[in-house]
């Protein structure tokens, strides 16, 4: 089988105190023409990614200097797109269309997104193996139970990871987080997405980014309503690792 992921180490994305960061969530789409053309609005730009960061070096290409990670949750549609410094954005199509629905996510939804900077952090090693065994065996959902995840872990290796995740993980749902690259968790678990673009490749997982109204992106509930946000819908991201087309799609629980 394929391998999935599309670049190790992965890393823990947050929001940054530093201003010198060049990396951030929210803003302006970086591509003007990165707009929605169904509901007409621009795309909510989720991350803008510096690729000359020396800690991506699989980021590290000819064709764009800025990694922008774009959906749309009026609409919520399954989308392909490239994007290049020359050509800016260029929809490939859609995986799936369903029409706007006037109120979702919530009334007085954010045309654009509060651009805040962004820090992205190596997945310590020890993490990180532990969360390839763990997700990579066994990978499919949330139901997973801790003694199914067993014969994987150690106390030692739990613990470290409750460390990490800020919460006792017990199943691999609790080992959700804003992630670039790696083996994020997959609500859903691995899906087969074949490039659009002819090179017939099976697309890579690149990015999983959650709604965070107290101090990320306000997805599914605004920043005063933090309670009504759900904190179990994922965006996935996917990269053809020979193309870079980009596939953009929303996976609940
Ligand atoms: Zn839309
Ligand atoms: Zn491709």
């Amino acid at each position: 089988m394929e391998p999935y992921y599309f670049m190790l180490p992965g890393f823990r994305v947050t929001p940054s105190k530093s201003l010198k960061s060049t990396h951030w969530m929210g803003g302006e789409p970086f591509h003007a023409n990165a707009k929605c053309d169904v509901c007409k609005r621009p795309y909510g730009q989720l991350w803008c990614i510096d690729c000359s960061d020396p800690k991506i070096p699989a980021l590290h290409q000819p064709d764009f200097s800025r990694l922008s990670l774009y959906f749309c949750w009026t609409c919520g549609n399954d989308f392909y797109y490239e994007i290049g410094d020359r050509k800016g954005f260029k929809f490939k199509g859609y995986a799936s269309k369903r029409e706007p629905s006037s109120d979702f996510p919530y009334t007085n939804y954010p045309k654009v997104f509060d651009r805040i900077p962004i820090g992205i952090q190596r997945i310590p090693y020890e993490v990180e193996k532990c969360a390839l065994l763990v997700l990579g065996v066994m990978g499919e959902g949330f139901e997973d139970s801790l003694g199914m995840m067993k014969p994987w872990m150690t106390a030692s290796d739990r613990r470290e990871l409750s460390a990490y995740y800020g919460r006792d993980v017990e199943s691999p749902l609790d080992m959700r987080s804003d992630q670039l690259g790696g083996l994020p968790y997959l609500i859903q678990g691995a899906e087969t997405i074949a490039c659009p673009s002819g090179c017939t490749q099976r697309m890579r997982v690149l990015a999983t980014v959650y709604s965070n109204p107290k101090n990320g992106l306000p997805m599914l509930a605004p920043r005063e309503h933090p309670e009504k946000n759900n904190p179990f819908a994922q965006v996935v991201f996917h990269i053809c690792p020979s193309c870079y087309c980009i596939h953009a799609g929303n996976r609940c629980d």
